[in-house]
């Protein structure tokens, strides 16, 4: 086991960092990798010139021209390996005129770092490569590094339009090999209120078709209205939301203080906080597109409608969707069908497993107070991580609660020490306990 003296000194080491840490949180937001089209080539190589400067050997993997990838190793010692992950690419920055900043500028006020991408997630990416810095310099001398794992520190693109080109690519061409993956696209957590992500929701995408026959509008009884029926099956498919979820017993814990971070960290009202309480005991449902018609004196002959549906992980999805089909079938509407247009399992890691115990530690050295744990409503890279690649993920990161996607977007700079000191001791840890 490390002592508490190397631990000390890796915090301390990244205490004196704090300035180039907020520079480089800066510097990450001003290259625009607005996904679509979401091109990391610039950014990954001002992240790439940050490591050769200290000697750190650094990757580059491209699916597509632009498309850029990079992975930085610090070799270790010892077996295994642990991996870090985050995505360069960002949202786009919607309206101006809702920003009193810069989205790409990267100002520094009153203790925050401004820009899209701040808290989703150049600033945990800023963490990362200060936490590298430091694990590499320590790592240079003998002891320290037999003792510790393998550490990748892992940039990529594409992560805000569904990894093709990222993760999801580099997964599938076996690329991410580790015992552990530290998923930096985490958010919510402060120095005196931490938070680890122990796993994310999955989800299934459900389209209706239904068809009628179409007739003229001023003679309705000749047709069959695709658009009435199409209304009727909604109503009955969204009942779904009633069925309650068949939770794992060690999934209880964490879906209870899941619902207490989002009852304590949004302003909700009353109808809101009901709705919450339920967010991770059944299944959420939306209707998230509706289309059908083509002129106002014309019956339609058919009608689409697409559910957004989100399933707490250990829950089995195959019992949400045959519960929806039973409620298309009992309905009795005829002429409506069914079609699921994407299906993804969630994943959580359960309390007592290694990952979740090794990262509540890493926190709880670092901070003085233990995190607690949450799953993710949407999902993240670490989907493909845990699917693909088998290598089970915890997040932390020093992402601010309720600003992802938002305008004036920023991230704090005690959050983003928060992160690189909690990056920086998790390979202590581990090593001391693995
Ligand atoms: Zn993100």
């Amino acid at each position: 086991m490390f002592g508490r003296e190397v631990i000390d000194k890796a915090k301390g080491m990244v205490e004196d960092k704090r300035s180039e840490i907020v520079e480089l949180a800066s510097k990450l937001i001003r290259f625009r990798t607005v996904a679509p089209p979401g091109e990391t080539e610039e950014c990954a190589q001002f992240v790439k010139s940050y490591f050769d400067e200290v000697g750190i050997e650094t990757i580059i993997h491209e699916r597509k021209p632009k498309k850029t990838n990079l992975c930085a190793k610090i070799p270790g010692g010892s077996e295994g390996t642990i991996i870090w992950l985050g995505h360069l690419d960002v949202v786009p920055a919607g309206s101006l005129e809702n920003w009193s900043h810069d989205p790409f500028e990267g100002e520094v006020v009153g203790g925050r770092v401004y820009g899209r991408g701040s808290t989703d997630m150049k600033g945990s990416c800023a963490s990362a490569m200060a936490a590298a810095k430091v694990l590499a310099s320590l790592m240079g001398r003998a002891e320290v590094k037999e003792r510790l794992p393998t550490v990748e520190f892992w940039f990529t693109c594409d992560e805000e339009i569904g990894a093709v080109d990222g993760v999801r690519w580099l997964a599938s061409e076996g690329l991410f090999k580790g015992d552990v993956c530290i998923i930096g696209d985490s958010f919510g957590s402060l120095p005196t209120d931490p938070w680890i992500d122990v796993g994310c929701k999955g989800y299934i995408r459900v389209l209706l078709r239904a068809r009628g026959k179409t007739a003229h509008g001023s003679m309705p009884f000749m047709g069959e209205n695709a658009i009435d029926k199409l209304v009727d099956a909604v109503g009955h498919v969204k009942r779904v939301e009633d069925y309650p979820l068949d939770l794992p017993e060690d999934m209880e814990p964490i879906a209870e203080s899941s619902t207490q971070f989002l009852l304590g960290s949004l302003k909700l009202t009353k109808a809101q906080r009901k709705a919450a309480q339920r967010l991770f005991r059944y299944p959420t449902v939306s209707l998230n597109i509706i289309s059908g018609g083509v002129r106002v004196n014309v019956v339609p002959d058919v009608a689409e409608a697409v559910f957004d549906i989100r399933i707490t992980p250990g829950a089995p999805i195959w019992k949400v969707e045959q519960v929806i089909r039973n409620l298309l079938r009992s309905s009795e509407i005829k002429g409506v069908e069914m079609e699921i247009t994407g299906l993804e399992e969630g994943f959580y890691e359960p309390l007592d497993s290694q990952v979740v115990q090794r990262m509540m530690e890493a926190v709880e050295v670092t901070l003085g107070t233990k995190p607690r744990p949450k799953v993710l409503t949407g999902t993240t890279d670490g989907i493909h991580i845990e699917h693909t690649s088998n290598i089970p993920c915890v997040g932390f990161g020093a992402g601010a609660r309720g600003l992802a996607h938002a305008p004036d977007e920023y991230v704090t700079v005690e959050n983003l020490v928060m992160a690189a000191k909690v990056y920086t001791v998790f390979p202590f840890i581990w090593a001391g306990k693995a």
